[in-house]
């Protein structure tokens, strides 16, 4: 415990940085508009250095963790039932959450301005249809989809690999191991990457100030208090409705039980290094330690609701900065696209912003425009976080609930078996 708390402060600083450096970011911006030449120049690479940095680390981190999840579960027949469960839920919640999200940012969509994005240009761009969406799923190379972080395909990737290791059994001991390590690896790779996160938001937010001055302050504070009400309006009447409906729990006794990992999500902005603290709370709440050592870390990379919703609430942003009506057909792409972004997107901070690209690219958005949200992402992603976390344990109080008699049938069987 000592250690989580320790923990807990060194993220709460770095939290705490962020903020000063976002206020920074603003103050040298404003002041900087008439040199705002210089700041695109000079200061916006590094910005573009600390993005890059973080799209080089998500492609192993997503491949590793999904297959050391994979590779944890040993039994595929468990997976099998709790997985089914775990991912049918998973899928409903996120496409309502995006749905939340564009359906809000619709609304508000009046009083996002149309910004003087002068160095930001736009192609419209063909969409791809929906069998190629498909196929594009599988990879046909065993490397590319790490270096072109397609993300999908690093998921089928993981999925067949784990499955591997699985089926060859006890010979796959090492390789469960060797996992582990290299996923402890790449997550402590991110953790370095993100000290930097200060002088990232920093170099991404100043030019943009920059450039186009206050209005953009105002916009962005918009954009973010939609994301925000998004994120409240999904949690409080989904997770409510979800855990009440079908695992018989009061949504306030979820909640509360819950409060221990909701901030420690917020400050921390990751769904992997939120794990532990879940796993306690959803096991104080009553779930099986079964079904919560496999839904929760399969939840921390593939559930992501609050980052559906931010990417629905961006999309639509990003288009009206650059004067875009998006169609009804774009809203539903944007579903799909999202619903299958959030959950190719690693649980470490900033991996739903890179993921973003996924979608504005599904409707033919501009990619250039993620450099408009880019300075504040960390905002967008501490909420986003704190949903995406609440997602994965209010999934495993419902399969739990749900799964109850199975569950004490195979503890039973196990016992058998360990006294036989
Ligand atoms: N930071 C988020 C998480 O860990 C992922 C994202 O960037 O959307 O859940």
């Amino acid at each position: 415990m000592g250690e989580s708390v320790k923990k807990e402060r060194k993220k709460l600083s770095l939290a705490t940085q962020i903020f000063i450096a976002l206020a920074i970011a603003i103050i040298v911006g404003l002041l900087m508009q008439k040199h705002a030449d210089f700041a695109v120049t000079y200061i916006k690479p590094f910005g573009t250095i600390f993005l890059n940095l973080i799209k080089f680390i998500v492609g192993p981190i997503v491949l590793f963790s999904i297959m050391a999840g994979v590779v944890s579960m040993r039994d595929i027949k468990k997976v099998g039932a709790i997985g089914g469960t775990t991912i049918l839920y998973y899928l409903c919640t996120t496409a309502f959450a995006t749905a939340i999200g564009l359906g809000l940012a619709n609304i508000f969509k009046g009083t996002f301005p149309i910004l003087s994005v002068s160095d930001l240009t736009y192609e419209a761009q063909e969409g791809t249809s929906f069998m190629d969406t498909i196929v594009n799923i599988f990879p046909s190379n065993f490397l590319a989809p790490i270096y072109e972080s397609t993300m999908l395909q690093v998921i089928v990737m993981a999925l067949i690999l784990g499955f591997a290791i699985i089926l060859i059994g006890e010979k796959g001991r090492p390789a469960v191991k060797a996992i582990d390590v290299i996923n402890d690896v790449c997550m402590k790779a991110m953790e370095m990457i993100l000290k930097l996160s200060p002088i990232g938001v920093f170099c991404l937010l100043c030019p943009v100030i920059a450039e186009n001055g206050a209005m953009i302050i105002g916009s962005l504070a918009r954009v973010l208090l939609v994301a925000y009400i998004a994120y409240i309006a999904h949690a409080v009447i989904i997770y409510s409705l979800a855990v009440k409906a079908l695992g018989h729990m009061s949504p306030l006794k979820f909640f509360k039980g819950m409060l221990p990992a909701i901030l420690f999500a917020f400050s921390s902005a990751s769904s992997v290094g939120t794990l532990p603290i879940n796993l306690e709370c959803t096991e104080n709440m009553g779930a099986s330690k079964e079904v919560a050592s496999f839904v929760l870390p399969l939840g921390a990379t593939i559930n992501m609701d609050g980052t559906a919703i931010y990417q629905g609430v961006c999309a639509v942003f990003i288009a009206s900065c650059y004067g875009i009506d998006l169609t009804f057909g774009q809203m539903l792409s944007i579903v799909a696209t999202a619903t299958l972004a959030s959950i190719g997107t690693a649980g470490v901070p900033g991996a739903g912003m890179v993921m973003l690209a996924m979608v504005l690219q599904s409707v033919g958005l501009p990619l250039d425009g993620i450099a408009l949200v880019a300075g504040v992402d960390r905002i967008f992603d501490m909420g986003r976080t704190t949903v995406n976390i609440t997602g994965d344990a209010s999934c495993t109080m419902i399969v739990s609930y749900l799964l109850r008699n199975r569950i004490k049938s195979w503890t039973d069987k196990d016992k058998e078996a360990e006294t036989a």
